[in-house]
């Protein structure tokens, strides 16, 4: 099976670089990944040990932090090349790399169909060590769109020229996403990039057999309730309006924390057991929700806004249902 490298880009998704990354080195993540070079100084500040790739173009980032933390640069441009190269050089130090192709992304990566031209000076760095080839996939999660093979096939195209321009056998190789890991294993390679998948997520629209659990939870409390009269409205613009006696909860939880501002009046949340909609606007602070068909909610209560109240399947909110009821991820 391949190695592992584990993304922790964008504090693990929102979960908490630290503590997230020593976890999944504990668990036996062989290389840890992030966006940028401040990203990984906070895993090496955190405690992190394994190699850390860095995904990101270097062009506009101060390439210390590559020195002073031992991180993993990607090299996707000549210029990245030649910037690293010069910084390793003048450190007398060597750098290892792993170099990105860009198989139809059309974003970071050298061109897969011009690497006998651009290449060679790449290999040629003196100060540079090249660990690994990889690429990324652009439509991993959508089995319509004929890309994904093309980018495989293209890929390996890729790889044999690097050999042929001189790239060691022990090079290694990488390519897939959560996505593409559980759609086709001939992309598996040397390593898997799984992001999502590490953190309980399924990436949308797929679905998979894997009994994974979300490993974030968001819950609050009821700060106060009250009466609305027929006719009365809730918070800014009046949005919801009720037509017959009804019974609002307020829960001290808004746009400020991270609730998307289009839950208003979309998402749900759990309370005592059940399921009950957000009314009203969703403000910096605070949501109200509607808890008419709920007996006896009080002042401290626990409300779930992502996670699990009980032990049913509609008991649970995941950040999938969250996302799909505003159309985002
Ligand atoms: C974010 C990212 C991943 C992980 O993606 P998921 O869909 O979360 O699994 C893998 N590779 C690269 C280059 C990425 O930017």
């Amino acid at each position: 099976p391949p190695a592992i490298i584990a993304v922790v880009k964008a504090n693990a998704y929102g979960h908490g670089a630290g503590r997230v990354a020593l976890a999944l080195e504990h668990a036996g993540a062989t290389m840890l990944a992030c966006a940028d070079i401040e990203e990984g100084i906070v895993l090496r500040r955190a405690g992190v040990r394994v190699p850390i790739l860095v995904f990101g173009a270097l062009s506009v980032s101060h390439l210390d932090g590559l020195f002073e933390f031992s991180l993993t640069p990607t090299i996707s441009t000549p210029s990245a090349a030649r910037a690293v190269q010069a910084a390793a050089a003048s450190r007398k130090v060597r750098v290892h790399y792993h170099l990105k192709i860009d198989t139809g992304m059309n974003r970071l990566g050298f061109r897969h169909d011009n690497l006998r031209r651009m290449l060679p000076e790449v290999l040629g760095s003196p100060n540079l060590v090249l660990d690994a080839i990889y690429t990324h996939f652009a439509t991993a999660d959508d089995p319509e769109q004929a890309l994904f093979g093309e980018q495989r096939v293209r890929f390996e195209e890729a790889v044999r020229t690097a050999r042929e321009l001189g790239v060691a056998e022990t090079v290694s190789r990488h390519a897939a996403n959560s996505a593409a890991l559980l759609r086709d294993s001939r992309v598996w390679y040397d390593f898997v990039r799984p992001g999502l998948l590490l953190f309980g997520i399924v990436p949308p629209p797929l679905a998979s057999t894997l009994a994974l659990q979300p490993v974030m939870s968001l819950t609050s409390r009821v700060v106060a309730s009250k009466g609305l009269r027929p006719g009365e409205a809730v918070g800014y613009g009046a949005r919801f309006r009720a037509d017959a006696p009804a019974t609002i909860a307020v829960v001290p939880a808004g746009y400020a924390d991270g609730l998307d501002l289009r839950l208003a009046e979309r998402g749900q949340v759990l309370i005592r057991g059940c399921r009950v909609p957000i009314v009203g606007a969703v403000s910096m602070d605070m949501i109200t929700v509607d808890v008419t068909a709920v007996d006896a909610v009080q002042p401290g209560d626990e409300v779930v806004l992502i996670g699990r109240q009980g032990t049913e399947d509609w008991q649970q909110i995941d950040v999938r249902e969250m996302a799909a009821a505003i159309g985002t991820i």
